[in-house]
């Protein structure tokens, strides 16, 4: 049993003030396995004051002195390597690859600022003007569930490299993981105050954030129902916000692709991190002349998939991370089924013989036409849609008629085809027969899936103002 009951303020764990509790609950066993203590409007305002002393010093570090911080919480998160993946799989039941992955992600992701960092022009000459770029100040980072280690340390380490303090706000269904990468931030032994970690509800702790003059910005991932509100608490103090949002990603299969290699990696793609994946390609685009040759390699790669516990290697699909979660999916399963679409593999229920857990059978509709509530909003569940085009064009059409836009997959064995139809999606990434993410490339999503970008020199500039002096 994990007892939570800190929040790391001012470079020291310190008694949470918040008195509301709740269970951690293992997804994969519903066992019981800790208890947190949710921050609250006081421990917030607590870490916003601690930020902000830090703030003025830290604003006028070199780059060097950023450069340091990185590499020594580099080194400190991958010492935490195994802590955070272990924490993945009890608490978000991870599949063993997936938690391997995250972990380490989370500890690459301050290599990446620091090289990023040592490349970029903090001032310029622009004309007759000097340009700098200055830290942006006080950032609140609020973050999702579904990749907890890596979400916070993705941001943590494009505000240290921008030299901006930061209140992290995590999802209250991460707490161990945070709390791991809390004690790894702490080794790191940076000055007092540029990181503090609060774990509480969206409300009271997130609305205090976007609505609070101690914060200059919010760099957000989660819903965009929740960035809405985020950006409109925060436009009266012109907080600066980076959104990254909701994904309904279009996996477009074109008629020259390699079909017995294409289908099951667009599977793949869909099936993601268990399917609570916001880069999951949910809506599989296949040639209306190839369908029946799709429905076959589909129900042959769903049943090499394995569902169930997470300690097992071969496990490639966790539970759903919650029980509201698991009904969530549930009722866009049964939504699939009351609009017509055809159930090609999984359905309703535990996959066989599992009684426990929040685990959902990997399900695939086809006969589903795009205006279908199943092709439209993202279900952040394995359930998958088959829709079938006449020509590219459609293909693009469908694609892009999604209120979201944060990725796509194109397969084709011919590569100049495949960019032209990547050129044409209105979304923010595009993966060519591949499922490779570059963690130095612009993250980030179009229309409903985000504003501005993560990752690389667009990351570090999220976090940036620039001036411009002119004169001598
Ligand atoms: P969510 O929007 O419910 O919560 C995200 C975070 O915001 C949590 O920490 C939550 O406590 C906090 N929050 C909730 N209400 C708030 C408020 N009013 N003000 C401030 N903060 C508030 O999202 P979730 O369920 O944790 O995550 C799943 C969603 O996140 C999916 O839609 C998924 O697509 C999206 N997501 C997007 C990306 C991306 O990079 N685009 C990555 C991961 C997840």
């Amino acid at each position: 049993m994990r007892m939570l009951q800190h929040s790391y303020i001012d470079g020291r764990f310190v008694q949470t003030l918040g008195v509301e509790t709740m269970d951690i609950v293992n997804p994969s066993t519903e066992a019981i396995i800790g208890r947190l203590r949710l921050a609250g409007q006081d421990d917030v305002r607590l870490a916003i004051e601690a930020a902000n002393k830090a703030q003025h010093a830290f604003s006028r570090s070199s780059k060097q002195e950023r450069i340091a911080m990185l590499r020594r919480l580099e080194e400190a998160v991958r010492k935490h390597v195994p802590a955070i993946r272990e924490a993945t799989i009890d608490e978000y039941g991870a599949p063993p690859q997936r938690a391997t992955w995250a972990s380490e992600y989370a500890a690459a992701c301050f290599g990446h600022a620091a090289e990023t960092l040592a490349a970029y022009p903090l001032t310029r000459q622009m004309g007759a003007a000097s340009v700098t770029m200055e830290s942006v100040g006080v950032s609140a980072l609020i973050t999702p569930w579904n990749s907890v280690a890596g979400s916070i340390c993705s941001k943590l380490a494009y505000a240290i490299a921008a030299g901006c303090a930061v209140v992290i706000k995590p999802s209250e269904l991460g707490a161990i993981q945070a709390q791991v990468v809390a004690e790894a931030v702490h080794a790191a032994d940076l000055p007092p105050g540029i990181v503090n970690i609060v774990i509480g509800r969206g409300d009271p702790v997130g609305t205090t954030l976007s609505t609070h003059p101690g914060v200059a910005k919010i760099s957000f991932t989660g819903s965009t129902q929740t960035g809405k509100a985020i950006a409109r608490a925060a436009v009266n103090s012109m907080k600066r916000v980076s959104l990254a949002l909701t994904g309904k990603s279009p996996s477009i299969i074109l008629d020259d692709a390699d079909f017995p290699h294409a289908v099951p990696l667009a599977i793949q793609a869909g099936l993601q991190n268990s399917g609570q994946a916001c880069v999951a390609g949910t809506r599989i685009l296949v040639p209306a002349s190839r369908l029946d040759e799709v429905i076959a390699l589909t129900q042959q790669a769903i049943a090499g998939i394995k569902v169930g516990n997470p300690r097992d290697p071969q496990t490639t699909i966790g539970p759903m991370i919650s029980a509201a979660q698991y009904e969530r999916v549930q009722r866009y399963i049964r939504i699939g089924n009351d609009e017509g679409a055809t159930l090609i593999a999984g359905g309703e229920g535990r996959p066989e013989g599992i009684e426990r857990g929040y685990f959902v059978r990997p399900t695939v509709f086809a006969g589903v036409s795009n205006d279908m509530t199943i092709a439209q909003e993202e279900i952040f569940g394995p359930v998958l849609s088959i829709i079938t085009y006449r020509d590219d064009e459609e293909a693009i059409e469908i694609a892009n008629d999604s209120p979201y836009g944060l990725q796509a997959y194109v397969f084709s064995t011919n590569s100049e085809r495949a960019h032209a139809v990547a050129s044409r999606l209105l979304v923010g990434g595009v993966k060519i027969n591949s499922l490779q993410h570059e963690p130095r490339a612009p993250f980030g999503g179009y229309k409903a899936s985000g504003l501005g970008r993560e990752g690389g020199v667009f990351g570090l500039e999220s976090f940036l103002e620039a001036k411009a002096v002119v004169g001598e």
